[in-house]
């Protein structure tokens, strides 16, 4: 496989980088920021390119191309997940190292942005593959990540598993454990307590924090998931614990709905087996735009970027949109969303939880010492819902919408850091 040229890259790819940028531009105007500073946070600060040949099962090898992407690193190591996935491009690793950036940002732990990818889709792929394929990419990446570096995590079509191989690897080059140089990691190699749930509890912590605001009960609101993978079908769950009726749930395959609630407890296997949705029982087969125009208190996306569009946006009639992917809502359907009404809280804040306790796990690993699962989440609560609060205030106080005050925080705390440390030499 050959790396696609930019203008060959699929239209969503692009829209991410396209996403990515028109939010900063619209933070960077807002916070008068001078050309030089916009220049050097327009850009990513490092980026990769790999191309590797994988032993396949059947015999003889196959090209397989991923990146790793550092887009900032002015307050800490690089942080950020690899993604196996089809439509894996250059420019939607930017787009999503740019996010970490801001994400680390907002939520004031001492990380940079990065994110990495391989053009694969994993299930095609046999457990030997996998394995082969993340082990050679590890050592392809192995030159700029690290646990001083650049920690990866999980992000969509990875898991546990993956980072075990990838510590795994960089640990035998180096000649000894290196626990530290990725999480998301299974708990019996250096993982932590509380983080395969991590980013769907942090939305749940949000949720609450928001439905507290806005003096909507939990108790018996409706909630419509985009996505049944790690965060989505989390999420759904902690939400339904909360009181919250889950209407609905939706697949890369199609969505389910029933009004009265979902029986989450019946669809787990859907999420762990990776079956399809469409297989489910316990309510009717709807299709993931139906999904998305449910008229629910809080809709879910948890899926992938550019779900919510100048298409569909106008469609829209949940009351608060709570964003658990990245990137789902491009700037024109903010517009219309926000012209609607429809409160939207961003990525930046509301997926946070994977990366904070990500952190947490990280600052286990370099101590040799690690913590219980209650001490985890007490610390993601109170990480998270302080983000919220400093985002919530600022939207308040300059009367701008919850992106944008995400944006305002995040982006002003990395300026700040980078004109003290300077312009080197
Ligand atoms: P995942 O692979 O576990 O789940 C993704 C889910 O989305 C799957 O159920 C898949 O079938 C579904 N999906 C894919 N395309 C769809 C479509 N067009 N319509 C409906 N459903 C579709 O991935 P994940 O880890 O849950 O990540 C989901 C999103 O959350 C991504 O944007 C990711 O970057 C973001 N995110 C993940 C984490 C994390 O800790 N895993 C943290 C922060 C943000």
């Amino acid at each position: 496989m050959v790396v696609r040229p930019l203008e060959q890259q699929s239209e969503s790819a692009t829209d991410a980088l396209t996403t990515a940028l028109s939010q900063f531009d619209a933070a960077a105007d807002r916070l008068g920021l001078d050309d030089g500073t916009r220049g050097v946070l327009r850009a990513c600060k490092r980026e990769l390119s790999v191309h590797f040949p994988v032993l396949m099962d059947a015999g003889g090898a196959r090209i397989f191309s991923g990146y790793r992407v550092q887009h900032n690193l002015a307050r800490g190591p690089a942080k950020g997940g690899l993604r196996y996935h089809p439509d894996v491009s250059l420019d939607e690793v930017r787009a999503l190292a740019m996010w970490m950036t801001w994400k680390s940002a907002v939520v004031n732990i001492p990380y940079g942005g990065a994110k990495g990818g391989v053009i694969v889709n994993p299930r095609s792929l046999s457990l030997g593959e996998l394995e082969r394929l993340t082990r050679r990419y590890a050592t392809e990446i192995s030159i700029i990540i690290g646990e001083d570096e650049d920690i990866p995590a999980p992000d969509v079509g990875t898991d546990s598993q993956i980072m075990a191989w990838i510590m795994d690897t960089i640990s035998m080059h180096r000649g000894h454990t290196h626990a530290g140089v990725v999480t998301g990691k299974p708990v019996s190699v250096g993982g932590t307590l509380g983080r395969a749930e991590a980013t769907g509890r942090g939305l749940q912590y949000v949720v609450q924090e928001a439905a507290r605001e806005r003096g909507i009960g939990l108790e018996g609101a409706t909630v419509a998931v985009q996505g049944f993978g790690n965060v989505g079908a989390v999420a759904a769950n902690l939400l339904a614990l909360a009181g919250a009726r889950v209407v609905a749930v939706s697949d890369s395959s199609g969505a389910l709905y029933n009004g009265k609630g979902l029986d989450l407890a019946v669809l787990a296997p859907f999420q762990k087996d990776r079956r399809p949705l469409t297989e489910a029982t316990g309510g009717d087969q709807i299709s993931n735009a139906e999904l998305l125009a449910l008229p629910v208190d809080f809709l879910i996306p948890a899926a992938l970027e550019g779900q919510i569009n100048a298409a569909n946006a106008g469609e829209v009639r949940a009351r608060v949109v709570v964003e658990g992917a990245n990137g789902p809502t491009t700037p024109e359907a903010d517009a219309i969303l926000a012209e609607k009404g429809v409160v939207l809280i961003p990525d930046i804040v509301a997926n946070a939880g994977g990366v904070i306790v990500s952190y947490f796990e990280w600052v286990q690993d370099l101590q040799f010492y690690f913590w219980e699962e209650n001490e985890v989440n007490q610390r993601l609560h109170t990480i998270i819902t302080r983000a919220y609060g400093d985002v919530a205030r600022t939207a308040e106080e300059e009367g701008v919408t919850l992106r944008e005050a995400a944006m305002m925080v995040g982006v002003s705390r990395v300026v700040e850091a980078t004109k003290i440390r300077g312009i080197y030499p």
